[in-house]
C-alpha cells in the first residue's frame, strides 16, 4: 500500500468516546492479511489478526484493555476488560481461548462473535469470560464506528444529549464532613451527590476509617477472622446512622441537589424495607444495591412497602438477571458493569428493554471501570432515551496520561472528546468522535 493510502486507512485512538490507550505498540501494518475473496462492494472485508490484552494500573488501580487489530493496517479497536481483583485470569481467558477462537473471523460480526463466544467454552458467565468477552465486543463496536467514519453514538441512533449528567461521591467522617463536601461537588456544579458517612468505630462502606473497633486494639491485620475482627460491620448501627445523615443533609441544604445513597448489598431484606421507608421523606434520587443478588426474590415486597427509587445490579453477571426485576417493575435504574455483562451489545439490549418499562440507566462507573469502559458507557448514554446518570469519576493525571482522549468532566456533566482524529508526520493523535 502506498504510504499515502496507508495514512488515509490509519487511525488512531477508538470512537467509543474518545479514550484511546495510546501505547505506541499498533499502529503497523499488520503483515498478516489474508487474501480477501468477494470483497463486497463499498467497505472491504475485514479479518481480525491479532487479539492483545493490556495490563496498566496508572493508579494503582488494575485495569486490563483488550485491542483487537484487523487486516486493514493501522485499523484496530479497544475495549475494556477490567476485573480488576482477577485481573490475571482476564488475561488469560482473552489470550489463551478467545484469540485462537477469533483470528481470522470478521470483525464486522459483532453480534455473532458475540453469542459463537458466549458458548464456545459450553460453561459460561461469570465475570472472568464476560469481562474477556466485553474486551472483544466494545473493541468490535470501536473498530465498526470507525469504519463507518461515525461516531459510536451515531451508529446506535444519534444524540439524545449533549453531554451525560453525573453523580459525585461525597463522604465523611461525620454529617458535617459529609455536608463540606456535598457543598464542594455543588459549587463543582454537580447537580446529584452520592452521600456515605462513617459508622463511628465500626467499618462501613464508602467511606475513609474512623478508626478501628475496640476488639481491633487486640488484634493486627494478620490476626483478622472471624475469632478475633479488627474491623466490625454492624448493619444495625448503619441502617440508624443514614436516615440521620439526610436528614441533617436535607436541613442544611434543602431540597434542590439530588442526594443518592449506597447501601453495597450489606443489610438483611427486613433491614432494606425499613431503611428505604426511613429514608422516603429526604426525596432521593435513587437507594442503590438494597439487596444482595441472592435476595432478588425479596424485591417484590420492598417495592410494595416502600416508594423510594431503586438502583440494582452492578453484581449481576448475565443481562438475564435483569429481565425479570424490569419487567415486574421492581427496579428504578439498572447499574450494569458494562464488562461484567459481556460488553457493549448486551448492556445496550438491557437498556432498550428498560425504555419499556420507566428503567433508566446508571451504569456502574468508579475506578475500576478503565476510560475505555466510561467511553463505550457514554456512547450508549449519548444515544439511549432513558439514559438517567452516570456515576462520576474524575479521571487522574496518571490515568489521562495512559489514557489520552478520556471524557471530559465539566461542570458536573461528563462530555465524549469531540475533537477530529488524525495521524501526523508519524506521530499518534487521539481521535474522538464521540
Ligand atoms: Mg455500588
Amino acid at each position: 500500500m502506498q504510504r499515502r493510502n496507508l495514512l488515509k486507512h490509519l487511525w488512531a485512538g477508538t470512537v467509543l468516546g474518545g479514550s484511546s490507550l495510546l501505547l505506541n505498540q499498533s499502529l503497523t501494518a499488520s503483515s498478516s492479511e489474508g487474501k480477501m475473496t468477494s470483497p463486497p462492494r463499498g467497505l472491504p472485508r475485514l479479518k481480525i489478526t491479532d487479539v492483545r490484552t493490556i495490563m496498566t494500573a496508572p493508579n494503582g488501580i488494575r485495569l486490563v484493555v483488550v485491542k483487537v487489530l484487523t487486516s486493514e493496517p493501522g485499523l484496530y479497536g479497544l475495549g475494556c476488560a477490567t476485573f480488576t481483583q482477577r485481573a490475571g485470569v482476564v488475561q488469560a481467558a482473552v489470550d489463551q481461548y478467545l484469540k485462537p477462537f477469533l483470528v481470522g473471523r470478521d470483525p464486522d460480526e459483532i453480534e455473532d462473535i458475540w453469542q459463537s463466544s458466549y458458548v464456545s467454552s459450553y460453561w459460561r458467565n461469570g465475570p472472568v469470560l464476560f469481562n474477556a468477552m466485553s474486551g472483544i465486543d466494545m473493541a468490535l463496536w470501536d473498530i465498526k464506528g470507525k469504519r463507518a467514519n461515525m461516531p459510536l453514538h451515531q451508529l446506535l441512533g444519534g444524540k439524545c444529549r449533549f453531554a451525560a449528567d453525573l453523580y459525585y461521591h461525597a463522604s465523611g467522617r461525620d454529617f458535617q464532613e459529609v455536608e463540606d463536601n456535598v457543598r464542594k461537588a455543588m459549587e463543582a456544579g454537580y447537580r446529584h451527590v452520592r452521600a456515605q458517612v462513617a459508622v463511628p468505630g465500626l467499618a462501613t462502606y464508602g467511606t475513609r476509617r474512623t478508626g478501628r473497633s475496640a476488639m481491633s486494639s487486640v488484634a493486627g491485620p494478620a490476626d483478622s477472622g472471624p475469632t478475633s475482627p479488627v474491623d466490625v460491620w454492624e448493619p444495625g448501627a448503619y441502617v440508624r446512622i443514614v436516615p440521620r445523615l439526610f436528614e441533617h443533609l436535607r436541613s442544611r441544604l434543602g431540597e434542590e441537589v439530588e442526594l443518592l445513597h449506597d447501601v453495597h448489598e450489606r443489610i438483611s431484606p427486613a433491614q432494606a424495607v425499613q431503611l428505604c421507608r426511613d429514608l422516603e421523606r429526604f426525596h432521593l434520587y435513587f437507594v442503590e444495591d438494597p439487596l444482595p443478588p441472592e435476595e432478588n426474590d425479596h424485591f417484590p415486597h420492598l417495592r410494595r412497602q416502600t416508594s423510594v427509587p431503586i438502583a440494582m445490579g452492578e453484581l449481576f453477571n448475565t443481562q438475564q438477571e435483569y429481565v425479570p426485576l424490569i419487567a415486574n417493575r421492581l427496579i428504578d435504574f439498572i447499574r450494569i458493569h458494562l464488562s461484567q455483562i459481556g460488553g457493549l451489545s448486551p448492556a445496550r439490549k438491557v437498556a432498550a428493554l428498560g425504555e419499556y418499562f420507566g428503567v433508566k440507566t446508571a451504569w456502574h462507573g468508579p475506578g475500576d471501570v478503565s476510560p475505555v469502559g466510561h467511553a463505550a458507557g457514554l456512547a450508549l448514554e449519548l444515544s439511549t432515551y432513558n439514559f438517567g446518570i452516570h456515576e462520576g469519576y474524575v479521571f487522574p493525571r496518571e490515568t489521562r496520561e495512559v489514557f489520552p482522549g478520556c471524557p471530559e468532566v465539566r461542570n458536573g456533566y461528563l462530555y465524549a472528546n469531540e475533537a477530529p482524529g488524525r495521524r501526523e508526520a508519524g506521530r499518534e493523535v487521539p481521535v474522538s468522535f464521540g
